[in-house]
């Protein structure tokens, strides 16, 4: 048994790998955690993550990504199906679990692809995925742009209960980006993603998920337009959800002013009105998780030309500091959209939740710590972050994963 003493809001005291009591708690344990000044919260779930294995071990495997989860202070991290091997069959979702057993880390759930080799022509065996343990479908990276695909998906998805994540980018209108289309990209001179793109499919999405009865989730909301979008269909009582990351939340096209490639990443950074959106959203509940989409590349990679790199940064090491940095988000509704939100969402069960029980997944955030953001440092073996050097407040302290301590 562990008992983790002074922590607020209350103790908790673990048995094995299950919660066994929260509140003030007298008894004594084997072993005693003084968490004192330390904030404890059910572990952080990420529900949208790309590590790279099977196939490309040089930008990230299930291990470095599952400890970077870690060190972040994430206990479940979702992956998605775009590694070197596409995830798209029950293959590739027993093989997700089996690394994640073999690293120690962070859980490590697969997402399963939607469509055969993510080529958007042919629906993948979702059924045997979803049997053999993936807790959601998504073609993330990758947007389904044939509609009748779209649809049969969530009507397939819907007989086991799981959501299709949306990549939600209308293609045809965003060919060749580097960045969000507006006064910025003009300036540039480099060609843009206008937030139509996003929203226009994301509509689609919804009124999909009302005609089937399917769970459509929104990944990474960028743009203003697309939180109406999400916030009008939650009122009309359709299925869906929605997350948006870090970035969105906190930086602008403006940061491209510099060619940087750390700022690089589809979808693109918006301007200050679409970060005031996204945020709104996040506070009143219209998007219901943040999660990092975490994406690593080779260094090599990132450092071509703006145009040339491929989109994408890293972020499961810096979103709990850039979130409460960001002193925005009431403190609850950010762990909300950090814990209960994507487990439910994703049907995590003893997940995302702090009481008797459930599995003993907590993580004990110190929200005085300040510390500066050193990429070297990176359990993940990607490096290529925005927040390089940037100085922020709350990071994880201590982090157990089925009442084992990790960090
Ligand atoms: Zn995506
Ligand atoms: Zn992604």
């Amino acid at each position: 048994m562990i008992l983790i003493k002074n922590a607020r809001p209350h103790d908790v005291l673990l048995d094995g790998a299950t919660i066994k009591k929260v509140g003030k708690i007298s008894e004594k344990a084997e072993q005693t955690i003084d968490a004192k000044g330390l904030v404890v919260v059910p572990g952080l779930v990420d529900m949208h993550v790309h590590f790279r294995e099977p196939g490309r071990e040089d930008k990230e495997t299930i291990a470095s990504g599952a400890a970077a989860a870690i060190a972040g202070g994430f206990t479940s991290v979702a992956v998605m199906a775009n590694s070197g091997r596409v995830c798209d069959d029950a293959v590739g979702v027993v093989y997700v679990q089996a690394k994640s057993r073999e690293a120690g880390g962070a859980n490590v759930y697969a997402v399963g692809a939607v469509t055969k080799g993510l080529k958007g022509e042919e629906l993948a065996e979702l059924g045997k995925m979803s049997e053999a343990g993936a807790v959601a479908f998504s073609d993330d990276g990758m947007a389904i742009t044939n509609s009748e695909l779209m649809r049969r998906a969530l009507e397939y998805s819907k007989m086991f209960d799981k959501p299709i994540l949306a990549h939600c980018e209308d293609t045809t209108l965003t060919r060749g980006f580097v960045m969000n289309e507006g006064r910025v990209s003009a300036k540039l001179g480099l060609r843009g993603y206008p937030n139509a793109a996003e929203a226009v499919m994301a509509a689609r999405d919804c009124y999909l998920a009302a005609l089937t009865g399917g769970h459509v989730h929104v990944c990474h909301v960028s743009a203003k337009e697309t939180v109406d979008v999400v916030r009008r269909a939650k009122k009309q009582g359709i299925r869906v959800t929605a997350e948006a990351a870090p970035h969105h939340l906190m930086l602008t096209d403006e940061a491209l002013l510099d060619y940087e490639s750390k700022y690089k990443m589809n979808p693109p950074l918006r301007t200050r009105e679409d970060v005031d959106a996204v945020l709104e959203g996040v506070v009143d509940g219209t998007i219901d998780a943040i999660a990092s989409d975490h994406a690593p590349h080779t260094a090599e990679e990132k450092e071509q030309e703006l145009a040339a790199c491929p989109n994408g940064i890293i972020g499961l090491e810096t979103t709990l500091g850039v979130i409460l940095s960001l002193k925005k988000i009431p403190f609850d509704r950010a762990i909300d959209a950090m814990t209960a939100a994507p487990a439910r969402i994703l049907g995590l069960k003893g997940k995302g939740a702090l009481k008797a029980g459930v599995d003993a997944d907590l993580t004990l955030i110190d929200p005085k710590a300040s510390w500066t953001v050193d990429p070297a440092s990176f359990r993940s073996m990607g490096r290529c972050t925005p927040y390089e050097k940037m100085k922020l407040t709350g990071r994880a302290a201590k982090v157990i994963v089925g009442g084992r301590l990790c960090s």
